[in-house]
């Protein structure tokens, strides 16, 4: 609902901007995200399957982590689905299953969430960093080729901020050289690239259900997710440290599982997936579509779908020249409205990876990425005329002394 100090013409009238300007201190704060609104719409049926796993005193292999597992395997398009306690341990047993450890090199990009490259450091594996894709901000396949020895021993792409990888390529690549993939799919839940789902391209997918995620949950969770019956009993033997039967323990595994009480929430987010997914993607189309109309394209770069690929806008970042980017977040922030950066430092600048010896200018576009890009909140409780004083925010910006001394 429109709110009645906010005018409707407002994108083509120059008062306006001003009168926002000076109006901006009653204006309604925009979070960058609130999980309490998403919540709160279910509160009654999440509390109620909550209290079903407490009466039931099944608060590990309840019946409700065996339901999501099934779910998920459903979106992922695949056979099977192994609940774990977060995506990092989702990451780090893929990679113990592969029995990846010393003398290893694995290739991933610097241009991710820490957990995608600290799974590898951990085995005691070699990071091998390459350089992203400046469209999407995905890993650039023709990096991953050349960086491919004998000792490669995993790729790990990740679907950043919800869209798919260039998994075609990727894996003509790694198959050719019968490397396997591991997909960091946390963000990407329910995505799909020319038809094929997150977790379903490559040797073992992904997932996270941190809270901010795209299927959130109230506490941590992960998922594995993968089509050959021989690895989903692995990974399966690796998250329940190596035993198998009990007390005979075969390898040295890891305790990582998913409570049921998690799982029971997650069954009832489960069952609106689509619906969240469909409004970020309406909330994603309605800011490129406002920036256009506003002129606001030609300021920064929004940000590009791959044809095929089915986006599922876990965060929405646009592409601002160096320079005029932390001014414009610092603009938003002084405003109340949330604008973040994912992520201002590549992983290969990190102080704990220094010893990789990565200069600076290494990795040229994870470092621009890094520089420019800016998250705009895109979740699925922001309301319209919310989205609209966001847009109305960066207006104002491009039309005061907040750029002009900076451009
Ligand atoms: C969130 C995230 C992870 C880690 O998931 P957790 O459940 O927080 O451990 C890994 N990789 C990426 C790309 C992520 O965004």
């Amino acid at each position: 609902m429109d709110s009645p100090h906010r005018p409707q013409l407002f994108f083509r009238n120059p008062f306006a901007v001003a009168s926002q300007e000076k109006a901006s201190t009653t204006e309604i704060p925009v979070p960058l995200l609130d999980v309490n609104r998403g919540n709160s719409a279910i509160r009654d049926e999440v509390i109620a399957a909550i209290t079903k796993v407490v009466d039931s005193g099944r608060f590990l292999h309840g019946p409700e982590v065996g339901e999501l597992e099934c779910t998920v395997a459903g979106v992922s398009q695949t056979k099977h689905a192994i609940s774990c306690a977060s995506g990092s341990d989702a990451l780090l047993l893929a990679l113990m299953a592969m029995e990846i450890g010393p003398g290893d090199e694995v290739i991933l990009p610097s241009f991710t969430f820490f957990a995608t490259a600290s799974c590898v450091s951990r085995l005691g594996a070699k990071i091998v960093f390459v350089d992203i894709d400046p469209k999407t901000y995905n890993i650039s396949p023709e990096a991953i080729r050349d960086a491919i020895t004998t000792r490669t021993k995993a790729i790990i792409p990740v679907h950043l901020f919800g869209q798919c990888a260039a998994m075609d390529e990727i894996c003509a690549i790694a198959d050719s050289h019968q490397i396997p993939i591991i997909e960091d799919a946390a963000q990407a839940i329910g995505a799909a690239y020319q038809g094929r789902h997150a977790g379903a391209w490559g040797a073992v997918g992904c997932f996270s259900f941190y809270p901010t995620k795209n299927l959130g949950g109230m506490g941590d969770g992960g998922m594995l997710t993968c089509q050959d019956d021989a690895m989903a009993a692995k990974l399966r033997l690796y998250a329940s440290h190596g035993m198998q039967p009990r007390y005979h323990h075969r390898v040295i595994g890891i305790n990582s599982r998913l409570d049921t009480i998690q799982a029971a929430v997650l069954n009832v987010k489960m069952n609106r997936l689509n619906d969240y997914t469909h409004t970020r993607q309406a909330n994603a189309a309605r800011y490129d579509a406002w920036f256009a109309e506003a002129g606001l394209n030609k300021q920064f770069e929004l940000p590009k779908t791959t044809p095929g690929a089915f986006h599922v806008w876990n965060q929405y970042g646009i592409r601002v020249p160096e320079g005029r980017r932390d001014a414009l977040k610092a603009h938003l922030q002084d405003r109340k409205i949330g604008a973040e950066i994912y992520y201002p430092i590549p992983l290969h600048m990190q102080d704990c990876y220094r010893s990789l010896g990565y200069a600076q200018g290494c990795l040229p576009e994870t470092e621009r990425a890094s520089a420019e890009i800016l998250h705009l909140p895109i979740y699925p409780e922001l309301t319209i005329d919310e989205q609209r004083t966001v847009v109305s925010t960066i207006q104002s910006f491009y039309a005061t002394a907040a750029y002009r001394r900076v451009a």
